[in-house]
């Protein structure tokens, strides 16, 4: 059990990506904290993992700061301690630069997914810093490493994540924190389903077809699920990676060599 005693936070639990990291945690000995929007779905996936205590649902939203601290302190005055938190949570639109100007998912998506995980990191510092132990590991995406048209606000946040990464890396090796990141290739999961609905019906064909497409470009040849996801997550955050620092890592299938 790599995280007996352990306690691991993770963002944006309720679904998808998150949902599977939550699992792999609880399946590995970890009490563990299901963070999202959606209380309700966090709510679930406490009880199913948690019957004995060994897990909580709280409502947060990373875009707002007095959330994300008032999760911490309940985590820290039920468990006492925070080994390792996921900054998971995030959201995907699509724009066409010469369209008219969309500031309120261009400001959302900063929100959420940039400015919402530096507020978590900040959060959860200091409590890492006083054990002098944690592990940070940040959900981006193949999207912060190559280039999709109509994803300036994905790919722009995606990208800024990993830059946040390697500062904070840095900055909180010394105190025996670290930060790493995961860059995702194609998940099946309710937001890939969705990217599907929508193109599928943009180019009227069956539901499905898009992620037959996409299937087909992986070197692999499928899709991942979440757990190849959350295998790696789980890694980084053990000590088994006490030694790796700042790195991010592509569970993809092959679609990104770097
Ligand atoms: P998902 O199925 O849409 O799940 C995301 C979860 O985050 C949902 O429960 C959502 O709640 C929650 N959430 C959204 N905004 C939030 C906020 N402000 N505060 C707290 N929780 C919030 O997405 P996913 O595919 O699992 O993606 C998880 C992460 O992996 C994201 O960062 C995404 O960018 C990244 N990623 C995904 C893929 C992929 O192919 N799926 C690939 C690369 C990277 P609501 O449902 O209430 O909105």
């Amino acid at each position: 059990m790599r995280f007996g005693g352990r306690v691991a936070a993770v963002t944006g639990a309720a679904s998808g990506i998150g949902l599977g990291i939550l699992r792999r945690f609880a399946r590995e000995g970890a009490r563990v904290a299901a963070l999202d929007l959606d209380f309700e779905g966090a709510q679930a996936a406490a009880e199913e993992l948690g019957g004995d205590g060994s897990a909580m649902a709280l409502q947060l939203d990373v875009a707002d700061g007095d959330s994300i601290q008032a999760a911490v302190d309940r985590i820290l005055a039920a468990w006492g301690r925070i080994d390792v938190w996921v900054n998971n949570a995030g959201i995907f639109y699509v724009h066409n630069i010469a369209d008219p100007p969309d500031m309120e998912n261009w400001e959302r998506i900063l929100a959420v997914n940039l400015t919402g995980m530096f507020l978590c990191c900040q959060a959860v510092t200091r409590p890492m810093m006083e054990r002098g132990s944690g592990s940070i590991v940040n959900i981006s995406s193949i999207a912060g490493k190559m280039a999709f048209p109509e994803e300036a606000g994905y790919c722009g946040t995606k990208a800024g994540v990993l830059g946040l990464t390697r500062s904070l890396a840095v900055e909180l090796a010394p105190h025996g924190v670290r930060v790493n990141a995961i860059c995702p290739g194609n998940i099946l999961t309710p937001m890939l389903q969705s990217v599907d609905a929508r193109i599928c019906a943009e180019e009227g064909w069956e539901p499905g077809t898009h992620l037959e497409k996409t299937a087909q470009e992986v070197p692999l040849g499928y899709i991942g699920q979440p757990e190849d996801v959350a295998a790696v997550v789980a890694f980084l955050a053990s000590d088994d990676a006490s030694y790796i620092v700042g790195q991010a890592i592509n569970p993809d299938g092959g679609l990104v060599l770097y």
